[in-house]
C-alpha cells in the first residue's frame, strides 16, 4: 500500500474488525495497552474502539511527553522566562499546559517573551537573530525528538553560539513501560508498541517484554488499518500462546533503529539517575540529561532553577489516567472543571493527551468507520 487512503479503506477496516472478532476468545478479556498518545488519538478520531468486541479493551499508555511532565518542571522552565532579555521557546503543544502560576501562554500575556517554535533548529535561529538576548529551548519528547535537540546542540557548539541553551526534559520509553508492568494494579496482555519512538530505537529494546514478561509487542503505525492490523497480530500471538516482538510499521521502523540518530543522542546526552514522571513517580534512568561537555548549552547547569516538586490539584486524576488505571471520563473533573478550553491537567491540552482525545472524539462517528460498519 502506498497512499494514506488505502490505510483508511472502509472495506479493509471492516475486514480487520471481523478478523479481530474471530480471533478474540469470548471466554477471555483482553487488555491491550497502546503506549503512544498518537495511537490513542487515532483510536478515538477514527472510532476504532467501536469495531472491537467488548472483551478487547484498549488501555491508554504513558506515551504523551507533554502529559507525563510534572508541573514542577514546567514551573522551573518558566521561572527562567521571567529574566530580562530572555526568550522562552517551546513547541506549540506546551503553550497551554498549566504550571502553578499559569501556562507559557499566560506568561506571554503578562509580557514575557515566549515563542512557539516548530523545531529546536528554529530556536537556534532565534538565537542567531537575537544576539542581545538569551534563547532557551524547552525540550520535551521521547527518543523521537531527542535526536533533533542533540543535533541542534552540536550545531550551537560548532558555531560557538553562546546565547542559546536547552532545558532538557527528554524521557525514554522503556523504563516507563517497565514501571507500568511493575505496577501491582495493572494487568496487561500485550502492547501496541510506539511507532514514532521505534523509528529511532528500533524493535530490539522491547525484547525483554516478550521474553521476561511473556507479553507480545507489535510496533504499530498510526493509520486506522495499522492499528487494527497490530491488534490482529497481537491476538494471533495470544491465541497461539506466543510472546514475541513484531513490527507492523516496517515501512517506517527499521528493526535496528536509526543509528545516526542514536549516535547524535549519545554524543550530547546521558541518562539521569532518576526523573519524576507525572502519575508514575520517580523512575530510575528514565530521562536524558545533557553531558558536561555541553554544559554551556544546558540551561539547568547554566542558570539556577527552583527545582521544587509540585503536586497536581487534588481532584485531578491525571496520574491514574496516565497509568491506565482509569479511563479519562472516569476522572471527576472530566468535562466539568477540566475541558480543552479550561484544562486542569496536561492530558486535556496536548494533541496526544488521552483526555483531549476522549473529549474531542468520543461522540463522533467518523464517516469512514460508519460506512465500514454498514458494509
Ligand atoms: S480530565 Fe483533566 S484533571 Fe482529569 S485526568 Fe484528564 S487532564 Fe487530568
Amino acid at each position: 500500500m502506498k497512499y494514506v487512503d488505502e490505510f483508511r479503506a472502509p472495506e479493509l477496516i471492516a475486514k480487520a474488525g471481523e478478523e479481530i472478532r474471530r480471533l478474540a476468545d469470548p471466554n477471555r478479556h483482553y487488555r491491550i495497552m497502546e503506549v503512544c498518545g498518537g495511537h490513542t488519538h487515532a483510536i478515538y478520531r477514527f472510532g476504532l474502539k467501536d469495531l472491537l468486541p467488548p472483551n478487547v479493551e484498549l488501555i491508554h499508555g504513558p506515551g504523551c511527553p507533554v502529559c507525563v511532565l510534572p508541573m514542577g518542571r514546567i514551573d522551573d522552565g518558566l521561572s527562567l522566562a521571567a529574566q530580562p532579555d530572555f526568550i522562552f521557546a517551546a513547541f506549540g503543544d506546551m503553550m497551554r499546559v498549566p504550571g502553578t502560576h499559569g501556562s507559557p501562554l499566560e506568561y506571554k500575556a503578562r509580557g514575557m517573551d515566549v515563542r512557539i517554535v516548530y523545531s529546536p533548529a528554529d530556536a537556534l535561529k532565534l538565537a542567531r537573530n537575537n544576539p542581545e538576548k538569551h534563547v532557551m529551548f524547552f525540550a520535551i519528547g521521547f527518543e523521537t525528538t531527542a535526536p533533533s535537540t542533540a543535533l541542534t546542540m552540536v550545531r550551537a557548539k560548532t558555531e560557538g553560539l553562546h546565547n542559546f541553551s536547552v532545558f532538557c526534559n527528554h524521557v525514554t520509553i522503556i523504563p516507563a513501560i517497565r514501571a507500568i508492568l511493575d505496577s501491582p494494579d495493572m494487568r496487561l496482555d500485550g502492547f501496541v508498541g510506539p511507532g514514532h519512538v521505534s523509528t529511532v530505537i528500533g524493535c530490539r529494546p522491547y525484547d525483554w517484554i516478550a521474553q521476561d514478561e511473556g507479553k507480545p509487542v507489535v510496533v504499530s503505525g498510526f493509520e486506522p488499518l495499522d492499528i487494527l492490523q497490530s491488534i490482529v497480530m497481537l491476538l494471533r500471538q495470544l491465541r497461539k500462546g506466543e510472546a514475541k516482538v513484531e513490527n507492523q510499521y516496517k515501512r517506517v521502523v527499521p528493526w535496528e533503529g536509526n543509528r545516526a540518530a542514536l549516535r547524535a543522542m549519545a554524543e550530547v546526552f546521558e541518562l539521569r539517575p532518576y526523573f519524576e514522571w507525572r502519575g508514575l513517580g520517580f523512575i530510575s534512568q528514565s530521562a536524558l540529561k545533557i553531558r558536561s561537555s555541553y554544559a554551556e548549552w544546558d540551561a539547568e547547569q547554566r542558570f539556577s532553577v527552583p527545582g521544587v516538586r509540585v503536586t497536581d490539584p487534588k481532584a485531578a486524576q491525571c496520574g491514574e489516567v496516565l497509568k491506565g488505571v482509569l479511563k479519562p471520563a472516569q476522572c471527576k473533573l472530566f468535562g466539568n472543571e477540566c475541558t480543552p478550553e479550561q484544562p486542569v491537567g496536561a492530558l486535556m491540552v496536548s494533541s496526544e493527551g488521552s483526555c483531549a482525545a476522549y473529549y474531542n472524539y468520543e461522540h463522533r462517528k467518523p464517516v469512514i468507520i460508519a460506512s465500514a460498519a454498514a458494509n
